[in-house]
């Protein structure tokens, strides 16, 4: 097989001078500074973006404000009405889409075309669907009564205001549709810092939004280096801040948040995700559930799987067993429909992921398959399975973000759940055993935002999700999203 042709409509866009988007179109950034997308596969240039100043961050907050005026006055019938209609565009316009993340972050069409296409459209539908659900309660106040006089109270959600959606690039189309999502069914304007790697989906994605009626200024996208995701979060004119992307950053994140104005934060970070396998396990299962668990999008998922605890008696056959079925990967390029293992998103991300190779090397742990990163222009690393020696070995700790399984025996149910919490993180595990009566005892033991049995990673619009511990605050999707893009006003009545 070979790389599927590019579209017409993919080649015209990257072949645009790239501005910002602000109020309904696209502007010429007032910052001579531009930033270099990188096609991952290959090493070449996409396209050059800027790298928004602060006059383009003035220029767009005043814009979110304006935008969040009238928007927030919207009907709720009429905030679903444009989302469902953007839902409609992204399939519409599916294949352009999937191309350009491709080409921007190394993932295969398939998961392009299938996650930040098909799965960004479901999860929007899901949002819309709470624009006219969204309510408060009916309270009596339980006051005594000094004089005959009586009380009611009931509670309102307002939208919180003009949000910032800071946007990773492991799913940079797919997670700035939640964020957008979250923010304009709840009656919030929002502005979208992409990745600095990623920026290009969610500049044409701006442009549905406005296609599919969204006024201006209820979204604009700045894109730029973390400085510009600073500048906005430190914004008086800002009111919140949704960030997605690695535990350092989020720190950095809700300090300056906090410190600014009390800019209300939601942080969904990374981790060291923990799978844990009872002996009960049959071992094809086992080997597809590493699979599902650790290596979908090279793991870079921040839930996904990163430590693997196997009970002592399995765990030489699983070892065995997967790093034959890795050997059987086809990896290349991601553009071609046939590829199952493609490369890295970037080149500081590839060399991370060499520098930890070889601090596992250093350690003593066993490189029981890959263990290498390529020294061609592609940003390509080996899926790899590691044996550590003990819980404190690097790569059980560090989070690694990739295509990296390292496993640990135990032997004790006691101590499999003490290795699986010994963990400052809390975003995820799984748990994966067909008896039944065991997994529901273990199941309120183990600290994890998301706890799955029998499978791994699947998000669902339905289900909340977030972090626990250094992992992060707030949660997404559900109805428990609302909470985080609203405040609740308190009336209280005396009549
Ligand atoms: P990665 O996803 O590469 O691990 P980060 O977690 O550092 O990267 O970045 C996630 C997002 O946060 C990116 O859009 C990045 O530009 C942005 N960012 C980085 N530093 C800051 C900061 N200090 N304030 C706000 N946003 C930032």
């Amino acid at each position: 097989m070979s790389d599927i042709s590019l579209l017409p409509s993919v080649t015209a866009f990257l072949a645009r001078d790239h501005g910002l988007y602000i109020h309904g179109e696209t502007v010429a950034s007032q910052s001579a500074t531009r930033i270099a997308v990188v096609n991952p596969a290959n090493g070449e240039t996409l396209a050059q973006v800027a790298d928004a100043s602060q006059v383009d961050v003035e220029r767009a907050v005043a814009s979110s404000r304006e935008g969040f005026q009238a928007w927030s006055r919207t009907s709720p019938a009429a905030r679903a009405s444009v989302l469902l209609r953007l839902a409609d565009l992204l399939e519409a316009n599916r294949e352009e889409l999937a191309q350009l993340e491709t080409l921007q972050s190394g993932k295969l069409i398939g998961i392009a075309r299938a996650f930040e296409v098909e799965q960004a459209a479901h999860f929007l539908r899901y949002y819309a669907g709470w624009a006219t659900k969204i309510t408060g309660q009916t309270i009596t106040p339980s006051l005594p009564s000094f004089a005959g006089e009586r009380y009611s109270a009931y509670t309102l959600r307002e939208p919180i205001g003009v949000v910032v959606g800071i946007v990773p690039w492991n799913f940079a189309t797919m997670i700035a549709i939640w964020k957008l999502a979250s923010a304009l069914t709840t009656g919030c304007s929002i502005i979208l810092k992409p990745s600095e790697f990623t920026p290009l989906t969610l500049l044409r994605i701006a442009e549905l939004a406005s296609e599919a009626g969204l006024p201006a200024g209820a979204l604009n996208v700045l894109t730029g280096a973390g400085t510009v995701g600073k500048a906005l979060v430190e914004h008086p004119g800002t009111d919140k801040v949704s960030f997605t992307g690695s535990v350092p950053t989020g720190i950095a994140v809700g300090q300056t948040a906090m410190g600014a104005k009390l800019t209300r934060a939601t942080l969904e970070l990374g981790g060291k995700n923990a799978v844990a396998f009872l002996p009960d396990v049959p071992l094809d299962k086992a080997v597809e559930g590493v699979i599902e668990a650790g290596f979908l999008h090279s793991g870079q998922i921040c839930a996904a799987g990163e430590r693997f605890y196997v009970h002592r008696t399995r765990i030489e056959p699983l070892l065995e067993a997967l790093s034959e079925r890795l050997g059987q990967l086809k990896i290349g390029s991601p553009l071609d429909e046939s590829t199952q293992f493609g490369p890295v998103a970037n080149k500081p991300h590839q060399r991370k992921l060499g520098e930890l190779f070889a601090t596992a090397r250093a350690e003593g742990s066993q490189i029981i398959h890959g263990g290498r990163i390529g020294d061609g222009p592609g940003c390509f690393v080996d899926p790899t399975v590691i044996l550590a020696r003990s819980p404190n070995d690097t790569l059980l700790n560090q989070e690694t973000f990739g295509p990296v399984a390292t496993f640990l025996p135990y032997d004790t149910e006691d101590e499999l759940l003490h290795l699986m919490n010994a963990t400052p993180y809390g975003l995820s595990a799984s748990l994966w055993t067909n008896d039944l009566a065991k997994a529901m005892r273990l199941i309120p033991e183990i600290q994890a935002g998301t706890l799955w049995v029998n499978m791994h990673t699947l998000l669902d619009p339905a289900v909340p999700f977030g972090g626990i511990k250094a992992s992060g605050i707030g949660r997404e999707f559900g109805s428990a999203f609302i909470d985080e893009f609203t405040e609740l006003k308190s009336v209280m009545i005396r009549y």
